[in-house]
Formats: structure tokens, C-alpha cells, sequence
């Protein structure tokens, strides 16, 4: 079987100045909240319509008007579906064309959205299951922040599993909140404390867990660490989140052992999204 990552060579919603998007599909919304991580990394939050409707996992275009036009990408929305306002992780690229303008946002600025969010990386999208992994590199966590908060999500799985995997400890982000508020809230932090493990991994420098995702998902060390079968198709469900080399590899992986991936509308046992498209 082949893999999306590698047949789909370009995301046609990433496309620069996206045409398609007009300004009547965007909606304009205030920024509220902005936190730099690192050099490379900040989140942030903008006020929400309450006519943007999402489901968790699911990503929309953003940006910015520049000389009349929207300059847009498409961004996971990492807040749940069910809050106030939406959250957004973001990589700071020094002569990105939008993002070296985003990492200068203030609260009060304007952002543009679009009015149509979309992915793959929802749960109706998978077989059930008894285990849930969601497993990112870089920025690709952010779709499975909106997964973590979600309720429904314990109620269907047993296990859920959420690798993050980074170069620098620096760049684990929100480790305290899934670690630490996560597990105190008042909805479903009994859930999470049962039922969430964390599981992050840095290449770079030295850390309790060390080595790229793929690598300890194909060792089988994932496993062993906790104490599961590996790769077992009748319990095990991925969702994937990262670079298009880090899905290629998680798809060879996947295929090899008859995992199938979820493709227009049919259930499978496994679903991708890119977390940025190399130029
Ligand atoms: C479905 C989808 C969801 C996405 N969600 C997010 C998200 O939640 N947060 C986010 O920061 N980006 C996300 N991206 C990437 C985002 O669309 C932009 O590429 C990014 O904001 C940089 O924009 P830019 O105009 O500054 O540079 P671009 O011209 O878009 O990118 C320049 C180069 O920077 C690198 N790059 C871009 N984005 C990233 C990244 N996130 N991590 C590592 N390298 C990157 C790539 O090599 C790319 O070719 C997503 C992309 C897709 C296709």
C-alpha cells in the first residue's frame, strides 16, 4: 500500500496566497493571549465566532491582510472544540512569508480564519480500538491538544498515548499542562489521570527519553515502556502528526504490518496530516 505523505506531494490548502480564499469565507478575530516558548516556537490565542464550528483534530487556514490580500496557511487548532476561544501552536520561521510577521503579534491585533475547518485527524475516522496513539513531531502537537481535552476520547479508548517528539528539551511544549492541568480537571481529569500517558522524546540533547519517534516506535521500546503488545492491529490506533519524513517512515512502518489507513470517509486503522509542506 502506499502512503498519502508520498503520493500527495503538495497540500494545495498551503498554497501561498491560497486564490480560492476569498475575504467573505474569512472571519476576523482579536488576538487575547501570546506565549513564546522559545526562538522557534509561540502560541497563541484569538477571541472565537460563535459560528466557527470544528471538530477536534481538525485545522483551518490563518493569516494575515497584506497590501488588500489575505496571506494565509493552515494551522491544527490545538483548544477544544468546546471552548471559548481558539488556541494555535506555531513554528517561527525566520523568512517565512507569514510567519516571520505572525511571531510579532500583540493582543488586540487582527487575525484572519477561515470559516471552513477541515483534517483527517478526527476520531470517526478510525476503527475502534483499544489503544490510542497520537503520535507529533514539532508543531504536529498541536492537533492533539484538541484530541486530549476531549471527553469522548476516554470513552472510547482505553489507553491514549501522546508522543511528542522534538529536537531540544525547549521545545516540548505544554508539558506542564498535560502533565500538570490536565490531570486537575474538574470534567474529566480523573480520565486523564487514568488513562493519558505522555511520552516525549528529544534527539538533540540528552533527556530521560531520547531518539525519533519512528525509531522508538520500530524497536519496539514505546512498547516495552509501557508495557503493551507492539503494533497489535486488533487494539492499536495511530493518529500521526509531523513532518512528510517523519510520515512517510510512520506509514512504511504501519503498512508493513497491515495496519490500513483511513482514506475518504472508510475507517482504517490509522490517519495522517502533514504538520508543515517542505518547499
Ligand atoms: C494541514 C497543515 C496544518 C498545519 N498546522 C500548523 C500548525 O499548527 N502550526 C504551525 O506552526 N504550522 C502549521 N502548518 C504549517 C503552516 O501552514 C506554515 O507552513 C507555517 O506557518 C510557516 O508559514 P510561513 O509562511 O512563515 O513559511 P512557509 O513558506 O509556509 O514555510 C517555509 C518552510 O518552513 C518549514 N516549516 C513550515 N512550517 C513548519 C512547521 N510547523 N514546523 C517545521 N518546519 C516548518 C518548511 O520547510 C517550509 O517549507 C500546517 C501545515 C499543514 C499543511
Amino acid at each position: 500500500m502506499v502512503c498519502r505523505a508520498r503520493i500527495r506531494p503538495y497540500n494545495t490548502l498551503s498554497v501561498p496566497l491560497t486564490p480560492f480564499v476569498t475575504m467573505s469565507n474569512l472571519i476576523t478575530e482579536r488576538v487575547t493571549y501570546v506565549h513564546h516558548w522559545d526562538d522557534n516556537l509561540f502560541s497563541f490565542r484569538t477571541s472565537r465566532d460563535p459560528s466557527f464550528r470544528f471538530s477536534n483534530g481538525h485545522f483551518t487556514m490563518l493569516g494575515l491582510e497584506l497590501d488588500g490580500r489575505p496571506l494565509l496557511r493552515a494551522y491544527s487548532i490545538a483548544s477544544a472544540n468546546y471552548e471559548e476561544e481558539l488556541e494555535f501552536f506555531s513554528i517561527k520561521v525566520a523568512d517565512g512569508p507569514l510567519t516571520s510577521r505572525l511571531q510579532n503579534l500583540r493582543v488586540g491585533d487582527e487575525l484572519l480564519l477561515s470559516r471552513k475547518p477541515t483534517g483527517t485527524l478526527v476520531v470517526d475516522n478510525l476503527l475502534p480500538g483499544r489503544n490510542l496513539l497520537l503520535v507529533a513531531t514539532g508543531t504536529g502537537l498541536a492537533p492533539f491538544l484538541s484530541i486530549v481535552k476531549d471527553p469522548d476520547i476516554y470513552e472510547r479508548f482505553e489507553r491514549v498515548i501522546l508522543m511528542h517528539g522534538v529536537r531540544y528539551r525547549s521545545e516540548l511544549a505544554y508539558a506542564d499542562t498535560i502533565t500538570a492541568e490536565l490531570p486537575e480537571n474538574e470534567y474529566f481529569g480523573e480520565a486523564v489521570r487514568d488513562q493519558l500517558t505522555y511520552y516525549p522524546s528529544v534527539t538533540r540533547e540528552p533527556f530521560h527519553t531520547n531518539g525519533r519517534v519512528t525509531d522508538l516506535l520500530a524497536s519496539g521500546k514505546l512498547f516495552r515502556d509501557l508495557s503493551l503488545t507492539p503494533f497489535d492491529l486488533e487494539s492499536d490506533r495511530f493518529m500521526l502528526c509531523g513532518s512528510p519524513a517523519m510520515l512517510r517512515d510512520s506509514c512504511a512502518l504501519l503498512n508493513d504490518r497491515g495496519f490500513r489507513e483511513s482514506r475518504r470517509g472508510v475507517t482504517g486503522h490509522y490517519v495522517i496530516e502533514r504538520a508543515f509542506v517542505d518547499s
